[in-house]
């Protein structure tokens, strides 16, 4: 399992669609809104991270253990970490992060006047004004920390302002 993280406006999910591969792409966000919708009647993804921080470990933990039942190539498109109104919350908290059978976990990251430019022009997100600088040193701080945890090498793709090809090269050759 190959983990795909970054920043929500990075461009993760885009680099993920340019991928030409035969690894399933699973998306952590959309099983987790698939059980939110269930259970607690949330009605867009933009307003998960925005819930009770216990109901949101709850879901987590669920997708975590779903995941790790899954077998086959998988690159998983999920978050370094989550911006909430009670904090940065770890995408990958170790309990859960041991659950994975993680190969390699790779960041993709912008420059910060990039995504939040990027996050303004997408008009199918409600995507936060938040400070995209910090939440990016955030998120590199996390990736380290997963990695040494896990023992699985950390990658950081940059995708570049017209270079989408580029990030997307990058990521191809990781896969195997
Ligand atoms: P995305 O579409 O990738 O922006 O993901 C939508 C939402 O799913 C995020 O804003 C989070 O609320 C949630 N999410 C995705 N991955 C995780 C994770 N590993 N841990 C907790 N929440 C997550
Ligand atoms: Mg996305």
């Amino acid at each position: 399992m190959i983990i795909v993280m970054g920043l929500p406006g990075a461009g993760k999910s885009t680099v993920l669609k340019s991928l030409k591969t035969e690894y399933e792409i699973l998306n952590w966000g959309d099983l987790m809104f698939e059980i939110e919708k269930r259970e607690f009647g949330i009605q867009n993804r933009d307003e998960m991270r925005k819930i009770p921080i216990d109901k949101q470990k709850w879901v987590q933990e669920m997708v975590a253990k779903a995941l790790s039942k899954m077998t086959g190539k998988i690159l998983l498109d999920t978050h370094c970490s989550v911006s909430t109104p009670s904090g940065y919350f770890p995408g990958l908290p170790f309990n859960l992060l041991n659950l994975l059978p993680v190969e390699a976990l790779v960041l993709i990251t912008a420059n910060p006047s990039d995504v939040a430019k990027r996050r303004v022009a997408d008009p199918t997100r409600k995507r936060d004004q938040d400070d995209v600088a910090l939440h990016d040193q955030m998120n590199k701080s996390y990736l380290a920390a997963y990695s040494a945890f896990s023992g699985a090498p950390a990658v950081i793709i940059e995708n570049k302002e017209g270079k989408l090809e580029d990030a997307v090269a990058k990521l191809h050759s990781l896969l195997k």
